[in-house]
């Protein structure tokens, strides 16, 4: 990851260098649903004839048996695809239990399988997120972190940022002491065009907090998702 973000939390010690992160992230852009209720989008009708033309531009014959319904079904398609646009992330996490019983180790999740879309060539990425937090006091059930990676995954995105969402996300509501993300996915924007490079994996990774500060913590949970992955 290569861009710096500002901390999402605040500084605490003012003479401090103001931390950097690896993406631009505003919790205010990414918490809440994308997509408001008043705003204006195209009606469904034109997103029909946006395919059409597509098809048109690729040469097809458009009134073809074949592909009388395929406008329709492709926008039915995106609406699945990209119906996190519509979905709160911080919903999701909203419902917590207070109790932790004590426990004071990170909880991990691995293997939370995805599908998302790359906002440069709307073709497919999917893979696995791992992901890992401390809890201070407020828990979340263990499938609120895959409804998450959904509703970030369906969005356009780039890994990086599908990466950093999904940590600043767990971080802002639920306030652990760490968050640790690590996905890999296969692109097919490059493996099927492009350099079309089949099997090539992305890795990407987020720590915050004890992840972030402590490189013990960080091994133990790389090790944890690779270890005893293959
Ligand atoms: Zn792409």
């Amino acid at each position: 990851m290569d861009a710096t973000i500002k901390s999402i939390r605040p500084n605490k010690s003012a003479d401090k260098q103001p931390e950097t992160r690896p993406a631009e992230l505003d919790p205010a852009e990414f918490l809440a649903v994308a997509v408001r209720a008043d705003q204006l989008r195209p009606a469904r009708a034109e997103a029909e004839q946006a395919v059409k033309t597509l098809l048109a531009y690729i040469g097809e014959n458009t009134e073809r048996e074949g592909l009388l319904d395929t406008p329709r079904r492709v926008v039915e398609a995106f609406d699945e695809l990209y119906q996190g646009y519509h979905q709160c992330p911080a919903e999701v996490l909203d419902r917590t239990f207070g109790e932790t019983a004590g426990y004071d180790d990170f909880v991990l999740v691995r293997d939370i399988e995805f599908t998302s879309q790359c906002e440069h060539h709307m073709m497919p990425f999917y893979g696995k997120a791992h992901i890992a937090y401390t809890p201070v006091e407020r828990v979340v059930g263990l499938s609120k972190l895959a409804r998450l990676t959904d509703i970030f995954a369906r969005r356009l995105q780039t890994q990086e940022h599908l990466t950093a969402q999904i940590a600043a996300a767990i971080d802002e509501i639920l306030k652990p002491r760490g968050v640790a993300v690590l996905i890999e996915a296969e692109h097919t924007c490059m493996s099927v065009r492009g350099v079309a490079k089949h099997g090539a994996s992305t890795f990407t990774s987020r720590f915050t907090g004890m992840f972030r500060d402590n490189p013990a913590e960080q091994a133990r949970f790389l090790s944890l998702v690779r270890g005893l992955q293959r």
